[in-house]
């Protein structure tokens, strides 16, 4: 029943990037044809290619930039437009031209039929389409002091932002565009199909504005139409105590810019932790390992235990201590995330044995008379 459009095109191969580029290559791909093949721009002869040339070029970033669409178009090597059961998704702005709605209208119909779709409906609300923008991903290396004291990092990254131009309409200084005389801005049309099941009440996308709502006369130059701009972006990161290694934080709101008033995506952070080798974490407790001679061990000590966060705490080793035997050191481990209550400091006591001098010899052979012990004379 649904007759599959075969593919015209392929989309990546008119950008130039490859199957698995990824949404920051597409639109630098983009970005550098637009600029290259754009009718005001194009310096060559033949106006009429270019200009045909620009809307392939269109059309491939309109598909390869949308996420489903590209799915789409990467299983079936078409794309239909999907409108009709997947509201809110994502349409570049600016892209005029009904290129989709001409080759995929029927599909459109017989989509929503099958749906539902809006039949007889009307809930959409006016005006383009409003799209997120996409998430950022970054990474930080943080010391284990940070760990047990929490850390602001600041982090500094490129990001799209509305373009300062043209406020982000993709119109040259944002003025440069006119409300769909097709659809009165609304981006629909609402039709009435008669069948021989009955009538049908239909809204199907506007494809005069390509469902914008408003065409634009000439682009912005800075943008390419896109609405959106490189920007350097700075942002203060709050790493908490207790963060667990290889854990992501999620700053919402500091990804790109979302487009036609949507919300802009989230910056997420991996925070890689980078232990000392003399130190092992256990959950929130610290675990290392402290040397002390045997006749310190024999007769008892304080040793002076280094803290990750800095400063040093004395520990009493007593009379009598046992190689390997494990001193707790309550409250100076890693804080909870959750809490305030910190994990402890695990002191593992090592016993070193040297060989005795000639004056250590006699005197050990005394304490060896005293105890009975066995020894090599
Ligand atoms: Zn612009
Ligand atoms: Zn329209």
């Amino acid at each position: 029943m649904i007759s599959v459009a075969p593919a015209r095109k392929d989309y990546y191969e008119l950008l130039g990037v490859s199957k698995g580029a990824t949404p920051e290559e597409i639109r630098k791909a983009y970005r550098k044809l637009v600029k290259e093949w754009h009718p005001d721009a194009y310096k060559g002869e033949d106006k009429k290619a270019a200009e045909a040339k620009f809307k392939e070029i269109q059309e491939a970033y309109e598909v390869l930039s949308d996420q489903e669409k590209r799915a789409m178009f990467d299983r079936f090597g078409y794309v239909g437009d999907q409108s009709s059961y997947s509201r809110g998704s994502g349409r570049t702005p600016g892209a005029e031209g009904g290129h989709f709605d001409d080759l995929f209208g029927d599909f459109q119909d017989v989509f929503d039929v099958f749906f539902g779709g809006r039949s007889g409906g009307g809930s959409r609300t006016q005006g383009p389409r409003a799209t997120r923008g996409e998430d950022i991903h970054a990474s930080v290396v943080v010391e284990l002091k940070d760990v047990i004291l929490g850390k602001k990092v600041i982090l500094e990254y490129d990001r799209y932002s509305a373009c300062g131009s043209c406020n982000g309409n993709g119109s040259e200084n944002g003025t440069s565009f006119r409300t769909c005389p097709n659809c009165n801005g609304t981006g629909y049309i609402k039709e009435e199909h008669r069948s021989f099941f009955g009538i049908f009440s239909n809204t199907r996308t506007c494809n005069t504005c390509n469902g914008n709502g408003r065409i634009i006369d000439k682009r912005c130059p800075t943008c390419g139409g896109v609405g959106t701009e490189k920007e350097r972006h700075q942002v203060s990161v709050n790493i908490p105590a207790g963060v667990e290694n290889n854990a992501t934080l999620r700053i919402s709101g500091h990804g790109n810019s979302g487009q036609n008033g949507g919300p802009a995506g989230d910056l997420y952070v991996s925070v890689r932790v980078e232990m000392p080798s003399e130190y092992r974490r256990n959950g929130n407790d610290i675990y290392l390992s402290k040397e002390v001679d045997y006749v310190e061990a024999a007769l008892g000590t304080t040793v002076e235990i280094e803290l990750p966060e800095g400063g040093t705490e004395t520990l009493k080793i007593p009379a009598g201590t046992s190689p390997n035997t494990v001193f707790r050191m309550k409250n100076l481990g890693i804080p909870a995330i959750s809490s305030n209550r910190r994990g402890d400091l695990l002191v593992t006591v090592r016993v070193s044995i040297s060989k005795p001098s000639s004056r250590e010899k006699k005197l050990l052979q005394q304490i060896a008379k005293l105890k009975n012990s066995k020894v090599v004379e």
